[in-house]
């Protein structure tokens, strides 16, 4: 085989599931342009058939121990040469969606976003609302509805606010339509229902981590979200990449987060450094538009997964949790058309002309990674509501 392709080496090795040339859907691991087909390479620690399988979930059932011993496999498998006859060129493999997604939350943990969304719709009030900084602010989405990179994304018909205070909704296709650029956590089984996951575990718990596309659909959103949260101003699409970075692979990028002040309470206090610095960029039509880093989150992912279950609520194998728009402190670090364009007011330029919001035919990429671990890419492109 040839010399693996940066970012996609021994250090990184993400799962995914694909379509090798009319077969069934299986696990692959990706080994530079390569996919190789891991139901082939009968691997000793895994029972038999647990790739043969249109997802991961059975594999990610395992457990940490099994995702470990997996890796030390995989990586002896490539240094004494893997035989051609595993690997198919990823051009020639379909990608399909990685994981059967049980629950999906998505959280709101960035600072500068929430911050930034505040001023636009609170203009007089505090950005941050009293609850921000003691709490991963968070909601329950439509788990139905991730799909894989790829997928066409069609503009959702709704109910758009009144023109003036007081008056009528009108009902047609999303004006605004929006991208958010986010970190998304697969999950791994969690205890039993009744008990939650200590933040200093939250690494026994989590399997790997994607790039997230939360399309939102801003007029819907801003109409329907009071006093419940957002619902079908999201709910129409959530696009991930195809490719699950272990987070094994992640662990050279763990560092230090932002200074919490106040203090979070006990249940959401980590030890060691649990923020990923993780290079990410959004472009639209073939246009970089922001360049930002996942170590601007406030919160973090063991956080976030300490306080989804500190009820006692369970997280099951193939579960999702995402960040929430990651932006930055600057103009060009920001995550989100809505912040980019400033509620509408500016325009964006690319290759396809100006922009504020996305119109039909509009394609989004999200990438992010480092030169030995690639998080790969998620893109989307927008189709008219009439499709
Ligand atoms: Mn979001």
């Amino acid at each position: 085989m040839p010399v693996p392709e940066p970012g996609y080496g021994v250090e990184n090795l993400p799962y995914g599931i694909v379509r090798f040339g009319d077969g069934s859907p299986r696990a692959a691991v990706r080994v530079g342009d390569y996919a190789i087909d891991l139901d082939a390479l009968g691997l000793q620690s895994v029972p038999d058939g647990t790739f043969a399988q249109p997802s991961l979930n059975a594999f990610i059932a395992l457990g940490r121990g099994a995702w470990t011993e997996v890796r030390e496999e995989l990586v002896r498998f490539i240094e004494e040469g893997l035989h051609a006859e595993h690997a198919t060129a990823v051009g020639h493999v379909e990608s399909l969606l990685p994981i059967e997604v049980g629950d999906y939350v998505d959280f709101y943990a960035s600072i500068e976003h929430a911050s930034n969304v505040g001023r636009m719709f609170r203009p007089d009030a505090e950005p941050l609302l009293p609850n921000w900084k003691h709490l991963p602010v968070g909601y329950h989405g439509r788990a139905g509805t991730v799909v894989v990179s790829g997928t066409p994304i069609r503009r959702p018909m709704g109910q758009r606010p009144p023109a003036e205070p007081g008056g009528a909704p009108t009902f047609g296709p999303e004006p605004r339509l929006d991208i958010e650029l986010e970190l998304g956590f697969v999950c791994g089984d969690g205890p039993a229902l009744g008990t939650p996951i200590d933040a200093n575990d939250a690494r026994e718990h989590l399997f790997g981590c994607v790039l997230v596309n939360d399309w939102s659909a801003r007029a819907i959103q801003r109409w329907e979200y009071v006093p419940l949260g957002p619902f079908l101003g999201k709910s129409f699409a959530t696009s991930i990449s195809p490719w699950i970075v272990p987070f094994d692979a992640l662990e050279p990028y763990l560092v230090d987060g932002p200074e919490q002040d106040p203090a979070p309470l006990d249940y959401l206090r980590v030890d060691a450094p649990s923020a990923l610095d993780l290079p990410l960029e959004v472009i639209l039509n073939d246009t970089v538009v922001s360049r930002t880093n996942a170590s601007h989150l406030y919160w973090n992912a063991a956080q976030m997964l300490a306080h989804m279950t500190v009820n006692g609520a369970t997280v099951r194998a193939g579960d999702l949790f995402a960040s929430g728009t990651i932006s930055g402190p600057d103009r060009g670090s920001l995550g989100s058309l809505l912040e980019l364009s400033w509620g509408g007011r500016d325009t964006i330029e690319t290759t396809r002309g100006e922009r504020t919001f996305l119109e039909d035919g509009d394609t989004v990429v999200l990438r992010g990674g480092h030169g030995l671990v690639s998080m790969g890419e998620v893109s989307g492109t927008v189709v008219s509501a009439e499709g």
